[in-house]
């Protein structure tokens, strides 16, 4: 028999009636007939709570212990699942990681699947019990439970359905698929039926947090069919038993999308700032002066341009780094003047990066510069654009957010009708 992998997020199982829904969307599919194994996220909003008690305890507290109060919001809606479906008479078992096991690295709070064993699962399921996993943690070398990093279950749910070869996994959320940008900003965002594996890393890269980034790659890498879709949906509704065509998204390899868009998408992502460090000696070594002392202090840096100056001596090198860690990385840029050897130092915090993406840009001249002129047409100061293959990022002040992404979906024709 086939396996399924479904897995709800938190709005799904936000209050025991919501749970009791999606008990009904799991007995629709095991009646259909498939072997299922459900992955669930905590009920929503308990994980910023949990996450709010760990900082209120102790700002800089212990990673390990961390894990141990945020993995519990996973624990509780997989219990209440398993009871949920026992009391309509499915057979369920929940499962924590380290019951698995989901074993990870050692980054706790943002840990890595390093493998799953899924014999003991497949067995269960053979014997017609579905599984209902915690999603979000796992098992670190330590012997610890460990926790994937925000909207892990996602990777979770990817990576169980890679390890018990399940036919596809299913993705319900609030929304009824991937759109051509956040519905909650766009009212005129228009839903796809089908985006590619390449597109949606760099959609959920750039800010579209429908799918965790990692759940992306890993379904890339392994070949898992992802299907997005809406866990609102009444379970008995004929369009869903349809199993050929049901409502929703499907992450496909590029070669099943057959009407190729020059634009798929547009992104969103807040909280960037930007810095600049401006004439810089333009000599060997010195991105890494600037960029080992930020690596060091754990500062992610993205988005960096340079420019050269015209006789070739001076760069100006301007980057991003997370809002949270600006006064930090200045602080660190500062105390490195003297290696780097920069005249002077520029920020500048609330910013948004806006990105538009689409397999047909590698084909298609002039993107970019349609976008300039559309931004440019509204007011919006651009402040700086790195280039890539499939996508242009552009960095904008945060309060043209909306304004930006809804004029570059229409410059791209996106809106729906
Ligand atoms: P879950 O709790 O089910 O994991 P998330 O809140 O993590 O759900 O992700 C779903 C949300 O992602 C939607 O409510 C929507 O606002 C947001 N989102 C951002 N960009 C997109 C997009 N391009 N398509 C669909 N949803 C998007
Ligand atoms: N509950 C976790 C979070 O809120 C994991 C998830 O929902 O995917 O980040
Ligand atoms: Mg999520």
């Amino acid at each position: 028999m086939a396996r399924l992998v479904m897995k709800f997020g938190g709005t799904s199982v936000a209050d025991i009636d919501r749970i009791r829904n999606v008990a009904r969307h799991v007995k629709r599919e095991v009646d259909a007939g498939f072997e299922v194994a459900v992955v669930v996220s905590a009920m929503s909003g308990k994980t910023n709570e949990l996450v709010a008690w760990t900082r209120a305890a102790a700002p800089m507290h212990d990673a390990r212990e961390y894990d141990t109060v945020v993995a519990s919001g996973e624990q509780v809606t997989s219990g209440l699942l398993a009871i949920c479906l026992q009391e309509i008479g499915v057979n369920a078992r929940s499962w924590q990681g380290w019951q698995i096991p989901i074993l990870t690295d050692g980054a706790h709070g943002a840990a890595r699947i390093m493998e799953i064993d899924g014999s003991r699962l497949v067995e269960r399921m053979a014997q017609g019990q579905v599984a209902v996993i915690a999603g979000f943690q796992g098992l670190a070398p330590d012997n610890r439970i460990a926790t994937l990093g925000r909207g892990g279950s996602d990777t979770s749910a990817v990576a169980i359905a890679a390890a018990i070869g399940a036919v596809r996994c299913d993705i319900y959320t609030d929304v009824d698929g991937v759109y051509t940008t956040d519905p909650r900003i766009v009212p005129k965002a228009r839903r796809l039926d089908r985006v590619s594996h390449e597109e949606m890393l760099e959609m959920a890269s750039l800010g579209a947090k429908v799918l965790q980034v990692r759940s992306v790659e890993l379904a890339m890498v392994h070949g898992v069919r992802t299907f997005v879709r809406s866990s609102f949906d009444d379970p008995a509704d004929p369009r869903l038993a349809d199993a050929s065509n049901p409502p929703g998204t499907l992450i496909c390899d590029e070669d099943e999308i057959v009407e190729k868009q020059v634009v798929t998408g547009i992104a969103y992502s807040k909280d960037e700032a930007q810095i600049s460090l401006r004439e810089v000696a333009d000599k060997p070594g010195v991105a890494a002066a600037v960029f080992v002392p930020l690596a060091e202090a754990n500062i992610n840096v993205d988005m960096i341009v340079q420019n050269v100056s015209e006789d070739g001596t001076t760069t100006d090198m301007t980057f991003t780094v997370p809002t949270a860690d600006f006064a930090r990385a200045m602080k660190v840029l500062e105390a490195a003047r003297e290696s780097i050897g920069y005249v002077s130092i520029q920020g500048s915090g609330d910013l948004v990066k806006v990105s538009v993406i689409g397999i047909g840009m590698r084909s298609h001249a002039g993107v970019a510069a349609s976008a300039f002129k559309a931004l440019a047409g509204k007011g919006i100061n651009i402040r700086a654009i790195p280039p890539s293959e499939i996508k242009i990022s552009i960095l904008i002040d945060s309060a043209y957010t909306e304004l930006a992404v809804r004029t570059l979906h229409s410059l791209y024709g996106l809106d729906a009708a």
